[in-house]
């Protein structure tokens, strides 16, 4: 065990969650087995290795998908308010368990434990959300225009949900998914991240005790484990109508592409490319901390991180000023130890992504405001901690117009009205979070205006970063088009039916058809 290890009470953690050096990675219900390849899953912290899980075969697959499929066909005849009752257990367990698990998620992915802790408390929110929705799965009643006729729509639990999800959010955007399908009545499969395989398992640990006491059958949840390959299992299986894959744009692609071939439905929550506007009318102080923490919070290893900020050229200098400043108060190290703001990229690969955009920024024209680089040393031996660093850019830069997963932000001026800093703001590829600093109300209603943000998350006086339960959660454009964890996104885990029912002795036609016989 490692210092970091033994001082934070990681181990104690893993004992509370039952994760062991070696485990399993598939899983239907409480039963856990697996076939395939090791994979080892090291803590970006300190560089230890926490644990290892067996990977799924597609031998294993089958046997999940078998049994979801099975399952679903007697979870579906539940009442959705007593699945909503097992939710709520769930719930009971995630609020019991929330220490040790947001503990899991900071070492293992390399956040904040404030951040591990803020990602299961998401958790909880969602359930509770769900909890509420199970009574309120509501349909319409629409007029016939055909007399003695009643016309309305309800919604059914549409199957087996395959989730897809990324490193950065190991455990809430499982929840976000299963807490809502599951009232809706559908079983989930889920293949985690193969970056933090141990949170996966920890999650369906929980869920599997849970579900287990309430005689769910096995399969409802169920667990998958592995690379892109276990996933294309998901992505290729008829017997999966909805996958929600959350990731990369370049794996967008490809999942949208192998669902549409066999007419599934995608749910797509890809990459971001956000930034904030700043207005003459901004107030400076709360620019400065919004814009900060978007930027070097999760070590940018959001999908809403702050990427770009669009500075009026009448307090370009002022602004760019107040931030090159507070970078130098932010303390880089163990995440687990609160007094630290910035802990490491997930792993040595992110951290060449990281070191490339800074050289490609360079090269295209832009000026380093603040360094980056590598850290070493006492502390660092992980060799994933980075310094957070900020080029001023243009947006039109090949690198400004990527997604780079890692603490680089670019700043940019703009002159004139507020809609050139709106045209600059959309021209990017991604349409994820977006935000505007202002006092002055005619910039903000344009901002939210149809000529304002394309983007699916556009906040006004607040940063990109983050969001809350009960808003629909997504972004347009080459960022998917899905949404998730509020408002009406549980319509996508369910099938819409519409039904009319004539209780005359005709048979009226619509549309005034006649049909003599
Ligand atoms: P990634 O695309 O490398 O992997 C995401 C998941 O997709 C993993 O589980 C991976 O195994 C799987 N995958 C990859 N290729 C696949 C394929 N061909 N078929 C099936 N599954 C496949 O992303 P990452 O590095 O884990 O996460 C970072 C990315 O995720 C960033 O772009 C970030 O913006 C995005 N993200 C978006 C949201 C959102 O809600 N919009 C939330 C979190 C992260």
């Amino acid at each position: 065990m490692s210092n970091i290890s033994k001082e934070f009470g990681i181990d104690d953690a893993l004992k509370q969650l039952d994760i062991q050096k070696e485990n399993k990675g598939t899983s239907v219900g409480e039963n856990f087995f697996a076939s395939g390849e090791i994979i080892e899953s090291y803590s970006p912290v300190d560089g230890a290795l926490i644990g290892k899980v067996q990977a799924t075969t597609k031998e294993d697959y089958e046997k999940v998908a078998e049994t979801a499929h099975k399952s679903f066909k007697e979870w579906r005849t539940w009442p959705a308010p007593a699945r909503g009752e097992v939710v709520r257990q769930f719930n009971d367990e995630l609020r019991r368990l929330k220490a040790p698990l947001g503990k899991l998620v900071s070492y293992e992915m390399g956040k904040s434990y404030q951040e591990g802790l803020g990602e299961v408390q998401e958790m909880i929110d969602i359930c509770d959300f769900a909890v509420g929705l199970s009574r309120q799965l509501h349909g319409l009643t629409m007029h016939s225009e055909r007399p003695g006729h009643r016309m309305y729509e309800q919604w059914h639990p549409l199957g087996v949900v395959g989730i897809i999800s990324a490193f950065n959010f190991p455990v809430a955007v499982w929840s976000w998914n299963t807490a809502l399908a599951w009232v809706c009545g559908d079983a989930c499969i889920w293949k985690g991240s193969e970056k933090t395989p141990l949170t996966s398992v920890a999650c369906q640990k929980i869920a599997a005790r849970v579900f287990k006491e309430n005689k769910v059958p096995d399969g409802i949840s169920s667990l998958i484990t592995g690379d892109y390959k276990v996933g294309e299992y998901m992505t290729q299986d008829k017997r999966v109508p909805l996958i929600s894959a959350t990731g990369s744009i370049r794996m967008g692609r490809i999942v949208a592409q192998e669902v549409a071939k066999r007419l599934g439905k995608s749910l797509l929550e890809l990459g971001g490319n956000n930034a904030i506007i700043v207005t003459p009318d901004a107030d400076i102080k709360n620019t400065v901390i919004g814009g900060v923490f978007g930027a070097v919070g999760t070590c940018g290893q959001r999908c809403t991180s702050t990427r770009r900020i669009i500075i009026h050229d009448s307090i370009y200098d002022k602004v760019k000023n107040a931030i090159v400043d507070a970078y130098k108060q932010i303390k880089i190290g163990n995440p687990l130890d609160e007094n630290n703001h910035v802990g490491p990229l997930i792993d040595k690969d992110a951290v060449k992504n990281y070191l490339h955009a800074l050289e490609e920024v360079k090269k295209e024209g832009g000026t380093i405001l603040v360094e980056g680089g590598v850290l070493e040393g006492e502390g660092y031996e992980s060799g994933c901690y980075v310094k957070p660093a900020i080029a001023e850019a243009e947006n039109h830069f090949d690198i400004v117009q990527h997604e780079t997963f890692a603490p680089v932000l670019y700043i940019m001026k703009y002159s004139g009205e507020v809609d050139n800093a709106i045209e600059l703001q959309n021209g990017v590829v991604q349409g994820l979070s977006s935000a505007i600093m202002t006092n002055n109300l005619r910039e903000a209603e344009k901002f939210l205006s149809v000529e304002g943000s394309d983007c699916g998350i556009a906040n006004v006086n607040i940063g990109t970063s983050g969001a809350e339960i009960g808003g629909a959660f997504g972004g347009e454009k080459d960022t998917g088009g899905g949404r998730e964890s509020g408002s009406d996104a549980w319509k996508v885990y369910m099938r819409r039916q519409t039904n009319t029912i004539n209780y005359t002795k005709d048979l009226p036609l619509a549309q005034g058809i006649k049909f003599d016989l």
